[in-house]
């Protein structure tokens, strides 16, 4: 059996969708489907606002441009995260300043981050991980006393929720993917979504090569010109139809990723009762959207040979992220404050297995009698 790491969906009426794009004839963004896929981001989600962009590593660029980040200034993020958290401010000469994890949610470790500020400190980027909540009531209390920015890297939290309220809507603004290899796909793509009408405008305009053409189109300005620094971020339409499909099924895709987790935590239960290995936490009041299921291994050691054993089954289980601080790049425009209890061990100790909407009960099973195999005599 071959089992990949992943597979995008494909729901229903992705291809219909596409033709109709063409059909329309205007291909280029804030289109019928680009608006489409906007607006229903900001009505399922309650977002204020939310704009389609180019990538969830554009959305982020975005947001750094629309806080005022400038060189010399600090951002608070956790080192076990993506390139694209820490690039977005590194672009505008921001310094990174990295915080511990959490051991059980791999989630920066909230009561870490009030030690981490300076005068210089402008931002949070609190990462949720695997679609699961960071604990944003400490993350904007400490926020809003510090005079702080919140920006939340949502990109693996699309339909999921802190005490009812979705990702991506708590921070000043949040940031999603629509990467093939998140829940809801359109290829490369992700949203900006922003809290204050008072941003609406010069988002758009950033997002806009700096122009004001959005308010030229509406009528609100005579002259359509360059007012601002900006840059390309704005999607075309053939890449958002095939995400309005994927939102309009947003429940399909959601009830099938949940059960294919829910089938893989019951079946390995067992072996983290047994300690030989941790399965992932979702703490209370957060609703996770079953982006990922992955566990952790003793050590280092042993996770290279569950990899191993799993790929000469035809399975990939890949790992996750290298830390930031200890990258190339990253050690140049960052600095870990604290201990690093949790981040580099979690990084040597973490395995995804395969999670995609086409994956059967029959390959969940066959990947858990792997992994019972592996530990058969361990
Ligand atoms: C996928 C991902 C990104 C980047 O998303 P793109 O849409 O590919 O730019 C950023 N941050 C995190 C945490 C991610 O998982």
């Amino acid at each position: 059996m071959e089992i990949p790491f992943n597979i995008p969906a494909v729901v229903g009426n992705e291809l219909n969708y596409i033709s109709d794009a063409i059909n329309r004839r205007k291909l280029c963004g804030d289109n019928f489907y680009t608006k489409a896929c906007g607006e229903f981001i900001e009505n399922r989600f309650k977002a204020q606002k939310a704009l389609l962009t180019t990538s969830c590593t554009h959305a982020l660029e975005l947001s750094a441009i629309l806080c005022d980040i400038k060189p010399g200034d600090e951002v608070i993020m956790p080192s076990y995260t993506f390139s694209s958290s820490a690039n977005a401010f590194v672009l505008r000469g921001a310094k990174i300043v990295f915080v511990d994890i959490r051991p059980d949610t791999q989630n920066i470790d909230e009561k870490l981050i009030e030690q981490a500020i300076t005068k210089k400190t402008k931002a949070i980027v609190p990462v949720h991980y695997a679609g699961v909540a960071c604990e944003m009531d400490m993350i904007s209390e400490i926020a809003k006393q510090y005079n702080l920015y919140v920006i939340e890297d949502a990109a693996q939290a699309v339909n999921a929720y802190y005490k009812g309220q979705s990702l991506g809507t708590i921070g000043d603004f949040g940031c999603y993917s629509f990467h093939e290899t998140k829940n809801y796909t359109m290829g490369e793509g992700g949203a900006l979504l922003i809290r204050s009408p008072k941003n609406n405008i010069r988002s758009e305009i950033v997002r806009e090569k700096g122009t004001n053409r959005a308010q030229f189109l509406l009528g609100m300005v005579d002259k359509y010109t360059w007012v601002s620094i900006g840059s390309s971020y704005l999607p075309g339409e053939l890449n958002a139809a095939y995400l309005y499909a994927q939102l309009q099924n947003t429940d399909e895709i959601n009830n099938k990723r949940l059960n294919i987790w829910s089938r893989y935590y019951s079946a390995l239960k067992a072996l983290e009762n047994a300690e030989k290995l941790c399965l992932p936490f979702v703490p209370e009041g957060c609703q996770h959207n079953a982006h990922m299921f992955y566990i952790k291994t003793r050590d280092i050691e042993e996770r290279t040979r569950l990899t191993d054993f799993l790929h000469k089954r035809g399975i990939t289980a890949p790992f996750h992220y290298t830390p930031l601080h200890s990258s190339l790049q990253g050690s140049k425009c960052g600095r870990f404050c604290g201990e690093d209890n949790y981040t580099t061990d979690t990084s040597d100790r973490l395995i995804r297995l395969p999670l995609y909407l086409d994956l059967t009960y029959e390959q969940i099973d066959y990947v858990c009698e792997q992994i019972y195999a592996f530990y058969k005599d361990r």
